[in-house]
């Protein structure tokens, strides 16, 4: 018998479910309905953590799909004057959440779609934009009642039960929260999670990895509208009221200081962010008039200081403040969700000798500067190849048109005979490239395994519903192995679940080789991968290497360790001015003058 298998993640939200369903027991009346807001307020701060905190992208406009929801819901439920076409809709609630989702859907598609390709401080700005049109909009039409809003929403009835007490929509909203939460945090747990967290990485890194961000994005951005949306349905049955102000920019904001302070990028901090924030601004606006004897938008200015310093004294948020001094159950992760026997299929391999990469007189220029001139190299299964040249010779411009990351300005790369140049580095990745980078690019604070399973993307299939809903454990499993096993193989084994921050930078490196290996490539290229390596580390990255190469597969590296180059590889190619000055055997490349005079510069 194994030990008892129960994740900490399963621990807490069972612990949240019994508080929960003991939450109405506990609490008098008015507070009752104070847990509802807090419930309607973090299920929009879930969408926030994963959309900025785990994916990276800003928004201050989540309030307005809130109000898109709560205007539909509100209209359908009061107005008496619906279309024909939408009479079928009238006082049902399941209508009203239905279209409320389609039309939220529909807006933040076509925002996300305009925004989320804008980069930097565009994207915040696009949202703030979204979220005071959407605003004034409300304000403005005359359906929607203008300033005074829409009133008299009768009380929510589902399955033929009035929920018209607060205790039944504490039941209903904390009940839709907890789904929430498990969605996410299932989602966060899954191969199409990774992809989103992957972005914290840079998108060159993810799309390297076969990941398409644009959709990550998209998707990221679309779950927290759905959670947006189904929090306005909530709202507009809880309040029985709506009118422009919960949904304008100031809002936004609110929602934005929840997800921060509860902790940005932690599911639970959705939780602990809008219940902090609801108890602050009630109890300010409570204490003050007391304690100032006047009235007064006093609790506006303390709340923002308190904000400020709460930063100030727990800067990742409440909640990474507080985990680490919550006692340790000693409740590890498993090594895999399911132990599995079956393998990640694997894609054709080239025969041995078989030319991967050919290219032809490729040349890169910017502007007047000629980066790579009239260059042809190529690479055989079962080859090393090094380039190698002084700094500034152009090798990590060659490297980026190969990887598809910069295309050439003339000339061709083919690579497993396909002409690749003009592709993205996804397509690329597809067609079995992988790589690792000169800078290495990984997300500190997600496990070893975990940032390794995200080379194994393109090897997985479950999307997003599946993902959530975790029927994806089968495939998941498949993908985890296979990262187990890229790791233990580059001598990784002992790290599976530290964060991969935490490895020293020689580790780091070997640990990027490993997430380029899950991919499964005919072709491994490896900027720079000995710099920062110990002794021995260069030793077993060299034997690694080694083993990859009777395997068949193709390496081509770039490396100034010239006594780790020299050792390893079939054939050298020197680059100098981004133009080829020789390309042969080591002994030969040691012994060439011209190379001498040029590169080693008389360190013989
Ligand atoms: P290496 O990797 O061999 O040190 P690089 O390929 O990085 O050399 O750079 C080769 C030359 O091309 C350098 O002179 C560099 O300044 C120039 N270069 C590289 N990338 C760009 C770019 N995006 N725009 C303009 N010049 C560039
Ligand atoms: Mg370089």
């Amino acid at each position: 018998m194994k030990p008892a298998n129960i994740s900490l993640k399963t621990l807490s939200i069972l612990g949240v479910a019994i508080a929960i369903a003991l939450g109405p027991i506990a609490l008098p009346e008015y507070q009752v309905s104070l847990a509802n807001n807090i419930g309607i307020f973090a299920l929009v701060t879930l969408g926030l953590i994963l959309l900025t905190g785990v994916a990276g992208m800003t928004s201050f406009g989540q309030a307005a799909f809130v109000g898109v929801s709560a205007y539909t819901t509100a209209y359908l439920a009061t107005s008496d004057q619906l279309p024909n076409w939408l009479g079928w809709a009238a006082g049902s609630p399941w209508a009203a959440l239905a279209i409320g989702l389609v039309l939220t859907l529909a807006v933040a598609t076509l925002l996300g779609g305009l925004t989320l390709k804008l980069s930097g401080h565009y994207l915040p700005l696009g949202t703030i934009a979204w979220g005071l049109s959407l605003y004034f909009l409300f304000g403005t039409l005359e359906f929607l009642g203008g300033h005074t809003g829409i009133s008299g929403i009768p009380p929510l009835q589902l399955f033929g039960q009035t929920l018209d007490q607060g205790y039944e929509l504490y039941y209903l909203i904390w009940v839709l929260v907890l789904a929430a939460v498990i969605v996410t945090l299932n989602l966060l747990d899954s191969r199409e999670g990774r992809a989103i967290r992957a972005m914290r990485g840079g998108q060159l890194m993810a799309e390297s990895m076969g990941v398409n961000t644009y959709r990550s994005k998209l998707l990221a951005f679309l779950v927290a509208a759905t959670f947006a949306s189904v929090a306005g349905w909530l709202y507009a049955y809880t309040q029985r009221f709506v009118a422009p102000a919960p949904f304008g920019l100031q809002a936004g904001i609110d929602y934005m200081f929840m997800a921060l302070i509860g902790g940005v990028g932690q599911v639970w901090g959705a939780l602990i962010g809008a219940a902090t924030v609801t108890f602050l601004k009630q109890w300010l606006q409570d204490l003050l008039p007391h304690i100032l004897g006047k009235n007064g938008n006093y609790e506006s200015i303390v709340f923002g200081l308190l904000i400020v310093w709460l930063m100030q004294k727990a800067p990742g948020g409440i909640w990474s403040w507080l985990s680490p001094k919550l006692p340790d159950w000693k409740i590890k992760q498993t090594a895999s969700p399911i132990e599995t026997n079956e393998k990640l299929p694997r894609r054709p391999q080239p025969q041995a000798g078989e030319i991967i990469l050919d290219v032809k007189k490729v040349t890169r220029r910017f502007g007047g500067l000629v980066a790579n001139n009239d260059l042809s190299l190529s690479v055989k299964a079962g080859e090393i190849l090094a380039v190698i040249g002084p700094n500034g010779a152009g090798k990590s411009t060659l490297f980026n048109q190969l990887s598809c990351v910069d295309t050439p300005t003339s000339g061709e790369i083919h690579f497993r005979g396909i002409q690749v140049n003009g592709q993205t580095a996804r397509q690329i990745a597809g067609l079995g490239l992988s790589r690792t980078f000169q800078h290495v690019k990984l997300l500190p604070t997600m496990t070893v395994l975990e940032n390794v399973a995200i080379g194994a993307h393109l090897r997985g299939e479950c999307g997003f519903l599946s993902s959530a809903l975790r029927l994806d454990r089968k495939d998941e499993a498949k993908l985890l192995q296979e990262a187990r096993y890229q790791l233990e193989r580059v001598g990784l084994g002992n790290y599976l679940h530290v964060e991969a921050g935490s490895l020293a930078l020689g580790q780091q490196r070997i640990l990027e080789i490993a997430r380029a290996l899950c991919a499964d490539p005919c072709l491994l290229l490896l900027d720079e991968p000995a710099a920062g390596l110990r002794h021995l580390e260069k030793q077993a990255l060299a034997d690694l290497l080694r083993r990859l190469r009777t395997e068949g597969m193709a390496v081509l590296l770039v490396e100034h360790d010239m006594d780790f180059v020299m050792g390893l590889v079939d054939r050298v190619f020197v680059m100098e001015f981004g133009q080829r000055i020789a390309e042969g055997l080591p002994e030969e490349i040691q012994k060439n003058p011209a190379v001498l005079e040029a590169y080693l510069g008389g360190a013989e």
